[in-house]
């Protein structure tokens, strides 16, 4: 089921929500041994070159926001995440309760479980990130204050993490990038950049095949997604494996194989944000 094709909108929204998900970013260089003696004028040629520093924190000052597909309070709270939202070219539910393995793996559990590696690799890279949600057992948000979220921190890039429920047949993983409805025209262009980069780390990193039931390549396009219509900022979404397909959901299950998706990702952000 692909239930979450619902869409998004609300107005309103709140930025780096909570401590857990805090705008986060690199610790600064360490200050030097206070037992050192005081070191005499260097130059600048004496200096740390930059390269070195770039290498430590290749991404730094660049701003991500990880969207966590659905949220594990949802399935209790069917008026608040039915209530319907416009998403700029029509409306949709505000969210929705995604999917699960046969075992009961549920989707929000998995995109949360991934979301928050990812976002540690990222920090560790120098980049501040976000999340638009702060838990696994909460309500929401709609899809376009997750939308929002972005626009709002201005994100360099934005990913939204899914895992499909298509009819179990159906294997791989794919990519959505936006179809311009006009008012995020000027975001289509990166957005098609940080697909393909996350399309090519994600299959070489994880070793999961491009979709066979969606998609060309493992690209799909759409206009019916209020987490891209409504974002001014590159985003994606990624359907990271199909949970009714026995294969992808014993993948998607395994916490090492999800800490292979979480590197692949970071991957792909470095080099689209490099
Ligand atoms: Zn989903």
């Amino acid at each position: 089921m692909r239930i979450h094709r619902g869409g998004p909108a609300v107005a309103g929204l709140a930025l780096c929500l909570g401590a857990l998900t805090a705008c986060g970013g690199s610790s600064g260089p360490s200050a030097g041994d206070p037992a050192t003696p005081p070191a005499a004028p260097t130059t600048d040629s004496a200096r740390t070159p930059a390269s070195a520093k770039d290498d430590a924190a290749p991404l730094d000052g660049k701003v991500v926001v990880i969207d966590p597909g659905h949220n594990g309070g949802n399935a209790d709270h069917p008026s608040e995440i039915n209530k319907q939202v416009k998403i700029g070219n029509g409306s949709k539910a505000c969210d929705t309760t995604g999917t699960e393995t046969k075992a009961g793996y549920a989707e929000h559990a998995f995109t949360w479980d991934v979301s928050k590696r990812l976002a540690k690799l990222l920090r560790a890279r120098g980049a501040k990130v976000t999340l638009t949600r702060e838990d696994d057992k909460s309500v929401g948000p709609c899809i376009t204050e997750r939308a929002a979220v972005g626009n709002e921190l201005k994100a360099d890039a934005a990913i939204s993490i899914h895992a499909d429920g298509a009819a179990a047949s159906g294997h791989g993983f794919h990519i959505i990038e936006p179809i311009s409805i006009g008012r995020n025209a000027d975001m289509v262009s990166g957005s098609t950049k940080l697909g393909k980069a996350l399309r090519d780390a994600y299959h070489e990193g994880t070793g999961i095949p491009y979709s066979n039931y969606l998609g060309k390549n493992a690209i799909d396009r759409r206009d019916d997604l209020g987490g891209l219509n409504m974002s001014k900022v590159p985003k994606v979404f990624i359907e990271c494996g199909n949970m009714q397909n026995k294969s992808d959901a014993a993948k998607l299950s395994s916490s090492s194989f999800r800490q292979r998706i979480a590197d692949s990702l970071a991957k792909g952000f470095e080099t689209y944000l490099s």
